[in-house]
């Protein structure tokens, strides 16, 4: 589908008939269509968010074929556990050469099933190649065994980082590529094989890494994809076979799979959502904070874990701060992914964006102020119009909830105190952005955040050698750097007399 079908692009400098005919009366997409919700288990297929066609269904694996790729791990994991790092170095680097080669049409496939604008799926594709080469390069260095300092030093205790088997992976689709490259890189690293289950609108990623990895040259069952619902994860689990397990998605699926893996007595690092705070402090670059504050809540549609999810603004630039980034929120080029101007796209599943558009009804209803913004768009397609909302409280769902998609929430605050106060009120706790170039407030932040990660005078980003998760219902482990790597081994201590 070309660009010129599309119907809904507001252009960029947003003309008005353009943005009238880009509103819809939000209550006629409150609608929800009976078969794309009731059905509690989603099939396996791509259907393009920009026009609602599906492309392609996928039959999930029957149980003789989850069996026969549980065996294949089992065995493959016996024999690869023994390779040298220098083997599995050369496979990363192929695998990461195979990325590199076929990187447009990666990109692509990532755009037609999520919608994430083309620039931005090349861009996922290139960190991927990234993160593959950084642990080909440095993985054996942090997985070395390791001497102990200290009164057992003598005796010459060290430490030894053991793979421990095959560990499924229960990924989201907004990162197809990256939230599975990321976990599969250390993995293969440090020995373990993988098991993915991906989400179940993005099985044309979820087959392309398969096939990247047996291109690359992996033995066959290092990296294998269970074409498989959410509800037949528990048994894949529950498998004596599976040694662990590690999820990235909603708080819903954390808690699901963290009891499983619990009664089984399994390792898990989970990677849940976020309702990140972004606080602006009189004395930062305003001009930055406010460029970087719109990208931080729109990139990927609005759908990452570490968007910018809440902006707690001091009061003395509060007005300012708001009136230019709703400005500049009405001013985005939103429409057709797969074009290069695109700077917002549809969001991933129709159930998304009816989800963020009641969450956004829900406010404006209970007295909330869309300063830009404030509905869905007509279709084909799942859009929502980039919107900021002000004068929010506690008894509206976004002041509680992960708004998934781009939409910022505003609040004011009249001290350090009170931003960090509003900050930690969350039940999350995955990054936070901090913008003030008084030193002692730095630290203020640096200290009092309650969140796994805390980026001042920059939105947050995952880099490969710094470590990345939450606390609280964000999650617990980290992945990334030499202790992401370390998460899925075996820490043995020996000790020699
Ligand atoms: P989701 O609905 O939880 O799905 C994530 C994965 O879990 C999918 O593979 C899904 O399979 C599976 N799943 C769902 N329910 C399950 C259950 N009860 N038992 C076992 N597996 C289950 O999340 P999503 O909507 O795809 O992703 C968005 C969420 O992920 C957001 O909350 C976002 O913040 C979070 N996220 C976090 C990070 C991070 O690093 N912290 C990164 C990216 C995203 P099906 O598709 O088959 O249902």
């Amino acid at each position: 589908m070309g660009p010129s079908s599309l119907t809904l692009r507001i252009a960029a400098a947003g003309s008005e008939s353009d943005s009238k005919t880009a509103h819809t009366n939000v209550h006629q997409n409150l609608a929800i269509r009976p078969t794309e919700v009731d059905s509690p288990i989603m099939p396996i297929s791509t259907i393009n968010p920009t026009t609602g066609e599906t492309l392609k269904t996928f039959e999930p694996y029957d149980e003789a074929e989850v069996e026969r790729r549980l065996a294949l791990a089992d065995s493959a994991f016996r024999s690869y556990r023994l390779t040298s790092f220098a083997e599995r170095s050369r496979l990363v680097r192929a695998m990461a050469d195979v990325f590199e080669r076929e990187g447009a049409s990666f990109a692509e496939t990532l755009t037609l099933e999520m919608g994430k604008p083309i620039v931005q799926a090349r861009a996922e594709v290139a960190k991927c190649v990234g993160v593959l080469r950084y642990y080909a390069e440095h993985g054996e260095s942090m997985l070395v065994d390791q001497p102990v300092a200290g009164t057992a030093a003598k005796n010459g205790s060290y430490l030894k980082y053991l793979p421990i088997g095959p560990v499924l992976a229960v990924m989201p689709w907004n990162f197809p590529l990256w939230q599975v490259i990321r976990f599969a890189t250390p993995a293969f690293m440090a020995g373990n094989v993988a098991l993915l289950k991906h989400a179940s609108n993005v099985p044309q990623a979820a087959l392309g890494i398969e096939d990247a990895a047996r291109r690359a040259g992996f033995p066959e069952g290092v990296f294998q994809t269970l074409l498989i619902g959410g509800d037949r994860v528990q048994a894949v689990l529950e498998d004596d076979r599976v040694a662990a397990a590690t999820l990235t998605g909603s708080e819903g699926a954390g808690r699901s799979v963290a009891s499983i893996a619990g009664n089984a007595i399994k390792k898990t690092v989970l990677e849940l959502g976020g309702a990140d705070p972004f606080i602006v402090m009189p004395s930062a670059d305003l001009d930055r904070a406010i460029e970087i504050g719109v990208w931080a809540r729109i990139q990927n549609n609005g759908q990452s874990c570490i968007a910018a999810k809440r902006f707690i603004i001091h009061e003395a630039i509060a007005d300012e701060y708001e009136e230019r980034y709703a400005e500049a929120m009405s001013k985005l080029v939103v429409g057709d992914p797969l074009d290069e101007a695109t700077q917002v796209g549809p969001l991933a599943t129709a159930q998304g964006r009816d989800e963020v558009n009641e969450q956004v009804q829900d406010a404006l209803s209970r007295g909330a102020k869309a300063i830009c913004g404030g509905g869905t768009m007509e279709g084909p397609g799942w859009f929502v119009e980039p919107t900021a909302l002000t004068g929010l409280t506690p008894n509206m769902r976004v002041y509680r909830e992960e708004v998934f998609g781009p939409v910022a929430s505003f609040f004011r605050a009249c001290d350090i105190d009170e931003a960090i106060a509003l900050a930690n009120d969350t039940s999350f706790g995955l990054s936070s952005c901090a913008w003030t170039n008084d030193e002692a407030e730095k630290s203020r932040f640096a200290q009092d955040l309650e969140a796994g990660m805390t980026f001042i005078n920059a939105m947050t980003i995952s880099y490969f050698d710094l470590p990345f998760g939450g606390v609280k219902r964000s999650g617990y482990g980290r992945e990334l750097s030499a202790i992401g790597i370390r998460e899925f081994t075996n820490i043995k201590t020996v000790f020699s007399d």
